[in-house]
């Protein structure tokens, strides 16, 4: 079942590249793991999705012995207190979800005395909705000019959750607008900045996404079937 989904899903994420004049290669896929068991990601993993996405800290830690993510990146994607930073930090390959600067000056924190350097996305929050975290189109763009003052990070692009849609195209202004901060930075020479990611589109949104300009799409319930929120 999980197969044949990666399956379906590789030729709609091919389609909708190809409709946009891009290259089906230039799109990752991040399996949003989040509810699903060990077992169920390794079907994933088996796949051939190209990462995997953990939204809690808890769901991380206890998959990660199970061998739920072995042969691909891990990536955290969900809000993470600061108090949990220390099981992320060096544990996963990427943080896409760095939404605020006391989380940042935490990662940075905890790299510093890891001895390693932790590679990030910043987090906008591109609809500017009151219930979302994340940066600011502005702020985002300030924090990577200022990435020079975190040498134990290392800024690799951008993550965006635009609002719920009600019916398709609606987000295709925030995609666009998401494209362009992350173009304007690129266009720039800033210290630990190397703008590789730009990871937005989730199950219904996806194909618009990707005509936007997405790098990476975050894809659960396409994958993995309907999340039981009652377990
Ligand atoms: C759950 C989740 C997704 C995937 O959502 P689906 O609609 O199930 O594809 C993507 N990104 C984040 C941050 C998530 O929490």
């Amino acid at each position: 079942m999980i197969q044949e989904n990666v399956a379906k899903l590789r030729i709609r994420m091919a389609e909708a590249a190809r409709a946009a004049g891009r290259d089906p290669k230039e799109i990752l896929l991040c399996a949003a793991t989040k509810m699903n068991d060990a077992a169920a990601v390794r079907q994933a993993v088996e796949a051939g999705v190209d990462c995997c996405g953990e939204n809690r800290v808890q769901e991380l830690v206890q998959k990660l012995p199970q061998g739920a993510y072995d042969g691909v990146p891990i990536h955290f994607i969900g809000h993470l207190q600061t108090n949990k930073v220390r099981q992320v930090v060096g544990v996963v390959d990427l943080i896409q979800s760095v939404d605020r600067l006391e989380l940042l000056q935490c990662i940075e924190k905890e790299a510093a005395k890891k001895g390693l350097v932790q590679d990030i996305l910043l987090e906008v929050n591109v609809g500017g909705e009151e219930s979302k975290s994340g940066f600011t189109v502005e702020e985002a763009r300030e924090m990577a000019a200022r990435m020079g003052d975190f040498p134990s990070v290392h800024l690799r692009g951008l993550m965006a959750i635009p609002p719920i849609s009600q019916y398709p195209g609606e987000n295709c202004k925030y995609f666009a607008e998401m494209r362009k901060l992350f173009v304007d930075i690129s266009e720039k020479t800033y210290d630990n900045v190397h703008m590789e990611c730009l990871s937005m589109g989730m199950t219904d949104d996806f194909a618009d996404a990707i005509a936007e300009g997405s790098t990476m799409i975050r894809v659960g319930t396409a994958i993995f079937g309907p999340r039981n929120y009652q377990k």
